[in-house]
């Protein structure tokens, strides 16, 4: 495929309101494209790659400006009037560049932007900006601005996951394997791979796609239920381990070579070190796929830290003197693959016996196997609860011992209890920001008064609005919030944001901030849970708690949540269980 074709379906989606239309344009591109369906989904949603192997160009906003105006003989300064007028730097390349340019495949492309993100050493920015100017010069019209938001970052089609794999069966003339598609992407996280598998093999080929060392499996998650009552009544007999509060890390090991991911599937092996080689040390099998929680703590007095402090290990510099100020426990609680064996559909009894039996205890070794008890009875399972939260730790997560791993999914094989709902407090959602409020009087300083926040919608791929929360954050956190949300500013409400409100600024959904809220209410102004004439549901009293810049947009708090929590509000009050 040419890569001005691909421009030119770019261009019809960013014009497409309705999610049924912009699937249906996708499927037809993916079809016209079958020969470059392993890359097309990363190109669509501006990345070079899978979200754990995605290299970035390495090139900021003067960077491209600068091989802008190399590759049309423009002043610089006058690139940089230019972008004060569009606003945006692909408008500028398609202003400067506006006759076709010659024809250049999308896989052409692809490998040039790979090969232009691997340079690296000394003289590395003048021999990228030299090779995008070439790229650049080669195109005219919609590629070049399209080539320019890619480099930055910025392409913002709004073409989420799921609209990938909806097209993706519609392209196969298979909308029934849908399942197909989604258990092989929940085993590889890797859209260009299971994209290729669909149009060469069709559901034998997706089928064959298992999990492997050095690709995230999309994690497990869990459910809640507001009491130990609850939840025996609804699983029976369980498992329960404590639930750490530290940062989720899927640990991969082939032979020598280790690789650690986050809950997001970015690869973070290079940040923790201690991990990598705790896993060469205490992991006595060749291949493994483990799935646990890093927690650090208080070297001093051995007290495991809040989770923000955790997540400052997560950056790429400084490495070691992070590691000695914040060192780690690694808590294995599963093992998804061991020795060439597919785990994930073992009842949860069998991988956690075969995680302790290969997790070797040595002196000094920060990988742990969670402690666990099994039991029917709420009364024990009450008093293991009052245990781990008088240890400090959030609370307990329960398992069906007899359950597989549902990589991906949210279900009740897991189910959450966390000090907050012990106490009929609170509880903590995972919002998603998709716009802000200049603020005024008093935060008129620091640009930001509050922030539009979503639940996602897994089923439709949209986000939908459920508060506006002004408080909770030092100002110090306001203004490095309003940093980010500034640089995911969009001129218009972004496609998969679904909102009645009109915040000052929009933001692309991609930061994902905690909130505690005291309530949920019916309220027409949200359009989380809104149906047909009926009204959405809002939080009562949000405050910020933390950022979880660690989580994906899609790994927010589900509108199916929000209306569940709502139900298990009422039915506590109405003197139900709890
Ligand atoms: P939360 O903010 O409550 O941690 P979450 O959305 O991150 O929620 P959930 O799947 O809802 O994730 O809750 C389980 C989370 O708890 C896991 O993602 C993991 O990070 C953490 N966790 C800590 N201890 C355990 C454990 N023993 N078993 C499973 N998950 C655990």
């Amino acid at each position: 495929m040419l890569f001005s074709a691909l421009a030119e379906a770019f261009q019809a989606i960013e014009e497409t309101t309705s999610r049924q239309a912009m699937t249906a344009r996708l499927a037809d591109l993916l079809r016209a494209g079958r020969e470059d369906a392993g890359i097309l989904p990363y190109l669509l949603q501006g990345q070079l790659g899978p979200p754990y192997a995605a290299p970035n160009l390495g090139l900021d906003e003067r960077r491209v400006a600068l091989a802008l105006a190399a590759a049309t003989d423009t002043p610089e300064e006058q690139i940089q009037r230019l972008y004060a007028d569009y606003g945006d730097l692909g408008a500028v390349a398609e202003h400067l560049l506006p006759m076709h340019g010659q024809p250049v495949t999308v896989r052409e492309v692809y490998e040039r932007l790979r090969e232009i993100a691997a340079v690296t050493g000394s003289g590395a920015y003048a021999e990228k900006i030299g090779r995008f100017a070439d790229l650049l010069r080669g195109a005219g019209g919609p590629p070049a601005r399209y080539l320019v938001r890619i480099a930055l970052g910025r392409l913002r089609l709004g073409v989420g996951d799921a609209t990938v794999i909806d097209a993706l069966a519609a392209a196969i003339g298979d909308v029934t394997a849908r399942p197909a598609i989604v258990h092989a992407y929940t085993r590889c996280s890797d859209l260009g791979l299971v994209a290729a598998a669909a149009f060469t093999g069709g559901r034998a080929a997706l089928e064959r796609i298992q999990p492997a060392p050095g690709r995230p499996v999309m994690p497990a998650l869990a459910e809640r239920l507001p009491t130990p009552a609850e939840i025996i009544r609804r699983l029976g007999r369980v498992i329960a381990e404590p639930k750490y509060d530290g940062l989720r890390l899927q640990a991969h090991r082939d032979g020598e070579q280790v690789w650690l991911f986050t809950r997001r599937l970015e690869d973070v092996t290079a940040a923790f070190p201690d991990v990598v080689r705790a896993v060469r040390q205490q992991v006595a099998a060749r291949q493994v796929i483990l799935d646990g929680e890093i927690v650090s703590y208080d070297p001093s007095s051995g007290r495991f830290l809040p989770f923000q402090e955790t997540a400052r290990r997560r950056r790429r510099h400084r490495v070691e003197e992070m590691e000695a100020r914040y060192p780690l426990r690694y808590f294995a609680f599963d093992l998804l693959f061991l020795d060439g064996e597919d785990l994930l559909p073992l009842p949860q009894r069998e991988r956690s016996r075969r995680l302790h039996e290969i997790v070797r205890a040595v002196s000094g070794g920060i990988i742990e196997t969670t402690l666990q008890i099994e039991t029917d009875d709420a009364r024990a399972l009450e008093t293991f609860v009052a245990e781990m939260l008088r240890r400090g730790l959030e609370g307990v997560v329960v398992k069906r011992p007899d359950a597989a791993y549902h990589a991906g999914a949210r279900q009740f094989n897991w189910v959450k209890l966390k000090r907050e709902y012990v106490h009929a407090l609170a509880d903590t959602f995972d919002l998603v920001v998709v716009g802000y409020d200049r603020g005024r009087g008093k935060r008129a300083h620091l640009g930001i008064g509050s922030f539009l926040g979503a639940v996602y919608d897994p089923e439709h791929d949209r986000f939908r609005t459920v508060t506006r929360v002004g408080s909770g954050l030092t100002d110090e956190e306001w203004i490095e919030l309003r940093e980010r949300l500034e640089a995911a500013r969009c001129t218009e409400k972004p496609n998969r944001v679904e909102s009645r409100i009109i915040p000052d600024v929009w933001v692309e959904p991609r930061y994902v901030v905690e909130v505690v809220a005291g309530q949920i209410s019916r309220s027409p102004l949200h359009t989380a849970g809104q149906t047909n004439g009926q009204p959405g549901y809002a939080l009562r009293f949000p405050r910020a708690s933390r950022f979880r810049f660690d989580r994906r947009p899609e790994d927010a708090t589900t509108e199916r949540e929000i209306v569940e929590m709502y139900r298990m509000q009422t039915s506590t009050a109405a003197g139900g269980p709890g």
